[in-house]
């Protein structure tokens, strides 16, 4: 095998049920990548000794020195503790509490370590090679069995006050809505993210409508990504619920244009990317009827995103870079 040289970054992106790991240059070419399943609960020191010993042995075998890597970029979930510089709890990933990974994984990989949060890792992957390469004013919309978002405004994360900036899968919608686990009624998150589109497709087939949504899911459970195969078929039943998702993340994204003035919206995530063109086309069509078109008519332009599941490592690499050029601004764990 021919051995890579010049300097790499490593990138993790760990998540509740599965962590990727990539070796990635400075022009954001991923050298090599892995993805492994885990299962929670799992204790930090866990978590970080396997890491080590995968990221070592995937530098092995792309022919990379250890030497070669100048650093870690990583995320997890959320949420961080920006001003002590820890994760603050984890439930996706086991009972943490006040965890500095940062060290532990300094320690362990004898390389400098820079933290993310997970959708604004992945917003930086889209905006450095991605749907908003080149675009100032941001907004990536991750929608998948949850929803979040990451703003970059003029340039630069918005991260707000405490780090949590960008829940906007908590936004109330529909006021007295459906209960979500926040503890509130209505949230963007129970109406437009993939279980609430299985739910209402669920309830189609409850109640005897005519579809071939079932078809699609071959036996199993009705997923979104069902739905959107029936509505690309043509299929009424799929179409009006693809319609009405996309009426909820309408009202939302047109809040979010309102407020902020972005250039481009990137759709992202496993239902954000995975409905394509058929969610694409409808979430465009709503977010225009709730926007005063003087904010529309200035060109906002919501397009799928393009990177899928690696949007988050190779953000994760991208903060690893500004990190070790002392441009990763808010430095926690
Ligand atoms: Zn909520």
């Amino acid at each position: 095998m021919a051995r890579i040289t010049g300097r790499c970054m490593a990138a993790c992106d760990i998540g509740g049920t599965k962590v990727l790991i990539g070796l990635v240059d400075e022009e954001g070419a991923l050298l090599a990548r892995e993805r492994y399943p885990v299962q929670a609960p799992r204790m930090p020191a866990q978590v970080v000794g396997e890491l080590t010993a995968r990221l070592r042995a995937l530098a092995e075998r792309a022919g990379i020195a250890w030497e070669q890597v100048s650093g870690l970029g990583y995320s997890t979930p959320g949420p961080l503790d920006r001003a002590r510089r820890v994760i603050i709890s984890c439930l996706n990933l086991g009972p943490w509490e006040n965890v500095s990974l940062k060290a532990m994984l300094q320690d362990s990989l004898g390389v400098p370590a820079w933290l993310e949060m997970d959708a604004l890792a992945a917003t930086l992957g889209e905006g450095w090679l991605g749907a908003g390469q080149g675009v100032a004013d941001f907004i990536y919309l991750v929608v998948g069995t949850g929803i979040g978002c990451g703003l970059l405004v003029d340039g630069r994360p918005v991260r707000g006050w405490a780090g949590s900036a960008g829940e906007i899968g908590h936004l109330t919608i529909v006021p007295g809505g459906p209960p979500c686990n926040c503890g509130n009624y209505g949230c963007l998150e129970e109406l437009a993210a993939g279980p609430a589109i299985a739910r209402r497709a669920q309830a189609a087939l409850w109640q005897g409508r005519e579809t071939i949504i079932s078809q699609q899911s071959n036996g199993s459970d009705i997923t979104a990504e069902a739905v959107f195969a029936a509505a690309r078929s043509g299929d009424a039943v799929a179409l009006s619920i693809v319609d009405e998702t996309a009426e909820y993340l309408g009202i939302a994204l047109a809040g979010l244009a309102n407020l902020l003035n972005p250039q481009v919206i990137a759709l992202g995530g496993g239902v954000g990317q995975g409905g394509g063109d058929v969610l694409l086309e409808a979430v465009r069509r709503a977010t225009l009827r709730h926007c005063p078109s003087w904010i529309t008519g200035q060109g906002l332009d919501i397009r799928t995103a393009r990177l899928g599941d690696d949007a988050g490592l190779l953000g994760a690499a991208r903060v690893g870079w500004l990190g070790l050029n002392g441009e990763h601004e808010a430095d926690v764990s």
